[in-house]
């Protein structure tokens, strides 16, 4: 049976990946329909009605997207982080939702040494920085994306920690890491990197008291999302350390947090705050080929045999 799989990308594939979602699609059968750089939500609405199946990347799909979508059965976040979609409401009209786990993990990891090098070597402004090699970094998160940083970490010699309730400690410990009982324990250390989904769990859970325990050129690196800190916490912190670095790849999308951020740190260098121009953790031509290929793959197999290995719960 002939279906309709609409990639609906606010910020588009590179157009390579494109191509290679459109050769597993259209070998199947189907055809893609191209939503890509869209401007307003109607234009995403208008584009679902006639959709089998969606790919998406950060592209929010709630209840008005659901609403018009009355053929859809399956969308795929392209990526790792599913808090654009809403679970409750997917689940609630029968639709599934996919994510494709690790396929943009090693992209991440690269993308944080890049931040912790720069950082290390003072944005490269001429003075003497210092290397990575002996040094600790903790894993608030263990999952796909941590274990890859945590492999780059072994190679530069350095010493690696994770906390991580939904993975045995024994497991972590197999993996060349140091179980960590707690949170706080994170915080010991002179790394901690963010790997943890955004849930309410997660949430606003990096703090000021956690982030003044950290030891002297303690540096937080967060590729996971901004609502996982707390922004208020942050901007005191930066306050009362001189220190105190922080490296994200996913900026506030409220200026004005980001500003007061930037304000209080006073760092015209670059080195005590880095932000990526826009979320770039998977913007590389690999993560974007593999995320949007396992992505179509994922909607055919889904369709042609009903595998749902990567189905996601609310
Ligand atoms: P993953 O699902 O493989 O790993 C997440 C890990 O977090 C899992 O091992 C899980 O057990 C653990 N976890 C969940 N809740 C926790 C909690 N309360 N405390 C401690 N650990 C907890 O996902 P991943 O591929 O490693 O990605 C991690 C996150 O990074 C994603 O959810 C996404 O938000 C973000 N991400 C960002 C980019 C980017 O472009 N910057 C790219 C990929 C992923």
């Amino acid at each position: 049976k002939s279906r309709t799989v609409l990639l609906a990308t606010e910020k588009a594939f590179a157009a390579d990946a494109v191509s290679k979602i459109e050769a597993v699609t259209s070998a199947a059968g189907y055809k893609l329909v191209r939503l890509e750089n869209y401007k307003s939500k109607d234009d995403l609405l208008k584009a679902v009605a006639d959709a089998d199946a969606m790919i998406i990347r950060s592209d929010k799909v709630d209840q008005a997207v659901l609403d018009k979508a009355a053929k859809l059965k399956i969308v795929v976040r392209a990526g790792a982080g599913y808090d654009n979609i809403d679970l409750k409401a997917t689940e609630g009209k029968g639709v599934v939702s996919m994510n494709t786990p690790g396929q943009n993990a090693n992209a991440v990891a690269e993308l944080v040494f890049g931040m912790m090098i720069t950082s290390a070597r003072n944005n490269y402004d001429g003075t003497s920085g210092f290397e990575l090699v002996n040094r600790s970094i903790a894993f608030y998160g263990f999952g796909a994306v941590a274990r890859a940083v945590h492999k780059l970490a072994q190679r530069f010699g350095m010493k690696s920690f994770a906390y991580d309730p939904y993975i045995p400690a024994e497991k972590i410990a197999e993996m060349g890491a140091t179980p960590v009982a707690t949170v706080a324990g994170l915080f010991e250390h002179q790394y901690v990197s963010l790997h943890v989904p955004l849930t309410d769990e997660t949430k606003a859970s990096i703090n000021k008291a956690l982030l003044m325990k950290m030891p002297k050129g303690g540096t937080l690196i967060n590729t996971a999302r901004c609502e996982v800190v707390h922004e208020a916490d942050m901007v005191e912190v930066f306050k009362a350390r001189q220190d105190f670095c922080y490296l994200c790849d996913v900026a506030p999308d409220d200026k004005a947090a980001k500003e007061a951020m930037t304000a209080a740190v006073g760092d015209k260098f670059g080195k005590r705050l880095i932000f990526t121009a826009k979320k770039m953790g998977a913007q590389t031509l690999e993560a974007n080929d593999n995320c949007g290929v396992a992505a179509a793959n994922q909607i055919v197999a889904f369709f042609e045999k009903g595998e749902t290995r990567f189905a996601l719960k609310a």
